[in-house]
């Protein structure tokens, strides 16, 4: 057992449903046993209750629930940056050549240590992780998260149409090889399997057809929509009989509680109707959108219809793996948009990188938050002494003007301990 002493803040609360202050709960101290939360409270009351217990010092900054990434791309990590192109341009120039390397497995075990160890880095201990199109190169990510013990869904990326040869599988392919990698790591330990069409315009409806098959097997359905104007209007070509792009998945049932959708940057309320109605989640990628020039996305209207809404870095097209720098950016397109928009305050963007992702990926009742009886899953963000996050910090005027110093100028070189169920999963425990 260890008790945590520090500024540990969270977001137990909805502050999209009601007065955003009352979401966040602040404490000074956490008991954790066997990697879960067994207390909350005062220093001074959880040593009187274990007085033998030894207290590890956070002291500055703030200690938060480690972060949720509802949409990040593996094989992407060594292909971020590439700016100037929308959509379907950057796919082709940037982000497939990359992918199609992975179908060699030493190169793919080297990117999958990358991508976990950049993910531990910046903070984020779960993750909906968009995979690659080989399967070797899906061993190799989760054999490498699970030595990890970090919260990884993922799942083979399956495409049939569309895209260089070498990442297409015919459907009969798709399901076997879907249907081994679900037997071998679907509730390993923490890691669990999402079925992974790349998105509907690489997809066919036999492939789509495979896919709900494959979700009959109590997995996770992750896959993109609504991203691009060229992207969406591509789609609806495809599929002439289909009322918009959510209904290429919806006939296949592939809108579920277990479903999420990357981007949805230009819906449709129909689109957001049926997403509510089949408790369907968004992964909103806010530095990504930005980068390949997609849209500002209308947060209002999908908090308006209840559809749920984490979000993701989108690496490689996304600016990073630290979420709140998403966060952020999250906060700027709002304003961006004006009348439309809906303003974010520090107390959003906390819940938006840490609650809403682990409520979209059906993590809740394990992460997310620092409730009794959760795991331990937490980031130290604690400045170099002198820094201007330091220097702001010590000018916050209460806990939420500190978490808005943070958001605003914190990046992963002020991630000062991460842990994984009470592990120290970043270095040496401090
Ligand atoms: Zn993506």
């Amino acid at each position: 057992m260890t008790i945590y002493a520090g500024t540990i803040v969270d977001t137990p609360g909805d502050p999209f449903a009601g007065d955003p202050g009352e979401a966040l709960r602040q404490d000074e101290a956490l008991l954790v046993r066997d990697g879960v939360i067994a207390a909350r409270g005062p220093l001074a009351a959880l040593r009187a209750a274990d007085p033998g217990e030894p207290v590890t010092r956070l002291d500055g900054g703030l200690l938060v629930p480690g972060f949720v990434d509802t949409h990040v791309h593996y094989p992407q990590i060594r292909a971020i940056g590439g700016l100037g192109l929308p959509l379907l341009d950057w796919l082709e120039q940037y982000a497939l050549p990359e992918e199609c390397r992975l179908a060699d497995r030493g190169y793919a075990r080297a990117v999958a240590a990358e991508f976990l160890g950049g993910l531990v880095a910046a903070g984020t201990t779960s993750a909906l992780v968009f995979g690659s199109h080989f399967a070797p190169a899906m061993e190799e990510l989760f054999a490498a998260a699970a030595q990890r013990d970090l919260n990884i869904t993922s799942g083979l990326v399956l495409s049939d149409r569309k895209l260089p040869s070498d990442l297409l599988h015919p459907p009969e392919t798709a399901l076997t090889d879907s249907a081994d990698l679900i037997l071998r790591w679907h509730d390993h330990g923490r890691l669990r399997y999402a079925v992974t069409p790349r998105f509907s315009l690489s997809a066919s409806d036999a492939m789509l057809d495979a896919c709900g098959q494959l979700l009959g097997k109590g997995v996770w359905f992750t896959s993109h929509i609504n991203e691009n104007l060229a992207e969406i209007a591509t789609v609806a070509g495809l599929f002439p009989g289909s009322r918009h792009y959510l209904d290429t998945y919806a006939r296949h049932e592939l809108v579920t509680p277990r479903s999420v959708f990357a981007h949805n940057v230009h819906p449709d309320d129909a689109e957001l109707t049926l997403l509510a109605e089949h408790g369907a989640s968004v992964a909103h990628c806010p530095t990504s959108n930005s980068a390949l020039g997609s849209g500002l996305f209308p947060l209002r209207r999908h908090v308006e219809h209840g559809v749920r809404v984490a979000l993701g870095s989108d690496v490689g097209a996304g600016a990073g793996l630290f979420l709140p720098k998403e966060a952020l950016q999250a906060y700027f397109m709002q304003q961006l948009l004006g009348p439309a928009g809906l303003c974010l305050n520090p107390v959003h963007l906390l819940y938006l990188a840490t609650r809403a992702g682990a409520l979209a990926l059906g993590l809740d009742d394990r992460v997310g938050d620092f409730a009794v009886g959760k795991e331990f899953d937490a980031v130290w963000l604690r400045p170099a002494d002198g820094s201007t996050l330091d220097v702001n910090l010590r000018h916050a005027g209460d806990t939420a003007d500190a978490l808005a110093r943070i958001f605003t100028l914190a990046t992963p070189a002020d991630v000062a301990g991460v842990w994984l169920r009470g592990e120290r999963a970043d270095r040496a425990e401090p």
